[in-house]
């Protein structure tokens, strides 16, 4: 074959017969293509999730939920867009131990809250989902009226990877659900372990529900998680179970006073309730828009929502650095001898990290 024939083609192409692979940059482009597929530009998420559109909303949450590198970086721009939009809204925090009626609560409650012409998202953070499947927050049954409900919009815990990921995710769908007009964001947790923690560093009130009758050690709840609630609620204070919850209440307001003052300046109040009867849901939202005034009025609110900012900032960069570090070539390239040296007790755990972090760095100053 004459060479000039084939003079416009790439080196690739030449040799005849052989079946030609598509150039490096046409398999980028089409698989850049199948993954853009049935996705809208940012521009239409943004409109979508601003008129308040469940069906974009819920698109661009899955976005942020999904692992693909496209997804994600779509995401952030959504994010990026929205963020001037959000931070208007009441961000509660629920948590309590399975079956003290979490969910219970949140639909009399939130149903409540519709009914006063409120915009309530409700998110959770559940770290039980990311193992098994089964999650103790279990979703779809749960709150069935709400889920109905055209002002409220209820989004089960994001399922993949750490607390710390799951955390991000919930995060970032409450900006989303600000940007769409929802004035009210509960998220809900499980009270049996770190979780709270994540959730008490997104939100301005932290509720506890606590069971009558059943001492707090029984219930599971830490001494740490009482310390961060704003209000302590006895739920299940109904029928034969009045007595016990006036009795608790009155254990847990004597137990609160020898916690130390918290910086707000807000006295965490324990009151009753029943999810079931609704009795005590009207004094909760009392509770809860005394607490706003007067954070607002002593600029506790803005301020901690500012320290919230700067924690998840530096925690972000932690995760980002942690991430890096483990991915990065020349640090997987020594990793198992150097791990092979300390079980032979040739260095120090310290010395390998450190040696470990220097060989990080000089490929990060290489780069
Ligand atoms: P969660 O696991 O904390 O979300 O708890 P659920 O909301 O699923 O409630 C667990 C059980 O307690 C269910 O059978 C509820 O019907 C019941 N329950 C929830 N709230 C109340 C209440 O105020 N009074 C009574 N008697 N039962 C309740």
């Amino acid at each position: 074959m004459p060479e000039k024939e084939n003079s416009h083609e790439s080196a690739l192409r030449m040799q005849q017969g052989v079946e030609q692979p598509e150039t490096v940059n046409e398999r980028a482009v089409s698989k850049y293509k199948r993954l853009r597929k049935g996705l809208m530009p940012v521009e239409e998420y943004v409109r979508g999730i601003r008129e308040g559109n469940r069906v974009v909303l819920s698109q661009a949450i899955t976005l942020i939920e999904s692992a693909l590198p496209l997804h994600q970086s779509i995401a952030q721009e959504i994010i990026a867009h929205c963020l001037h939009h959000a931070g208007k809204s009441m961000r509660i925090g629920i948590t309590g131990v399975p079956g003290v009626g979490k969910s219970t609560f949140i639909e009399a409650f939130g149903t409540y809250l519709t009914g006063k012409g409120r915009k309530v998202a409700v998110l959770a953070i559940d770290p039980s989902s990311q193992r098994s499947k089964g999650s103790i927050l279990g979703d779809k049954t749960r709150m069935e009226m709400l889920s109905t409900d055209g002002n409220a919009f209820i989004r089960p815990s994001p399922s993949a990877g750490s607390l710390g990921g799951v955390a991000r995710k919930t995060r970032e769908t409450l900006i989303l659900c600000e940007a769409a007009g929802f004035d009210l964001i509960i998220i809900e947790t499980v009270g049996v372990g770190q979780s709270e923690t994540a959730v008490h560093a997104m939100v301005d009130f932290f509720l506890l529900l606590m069971l009558p009758g059943a001492g707090d050690e029984l219930q599971g709840i830490k001494r740490g998680i009482m310390e961060m609630a704003d209000a302590i609620l006895i739920n299940k204070a109904d029928g034969e179970q009045v007595l016990l919850a006036k009795l608790a209440k009155t254990q847990y307001s004597n137990a609160l006073h020898l916690f130390p003052p918290s910086p707000s300046g807000w006295m965490p109040v324990v009151e009753t309730c029943s999810a079931r009867t609704g009795d005590g849901i009207e004094r909760t939202w009392e509770i809860i828009s005394e607490y706003r005034q007067m954070a607002l009025d002593n600029g506790y609110f803005q301020n901690k929502r500012l320290e919230q900012a700067r924690q998840i900032m530096f925690s972000s960069i932690e995760e980002q650095l942690k991430q890096d570090f483990y991915r990065n070539p020349e640090v997987n390239r020594f990793l198992a001898s150097i791990e092979k040296d300390l079980r032979e007790n040739k260095i120090s755990s310290y010395m390998a990290a450190r040696k470990l972090l220097m060989i990080y760095a000089g490929h990060r100053r290489k780069e």
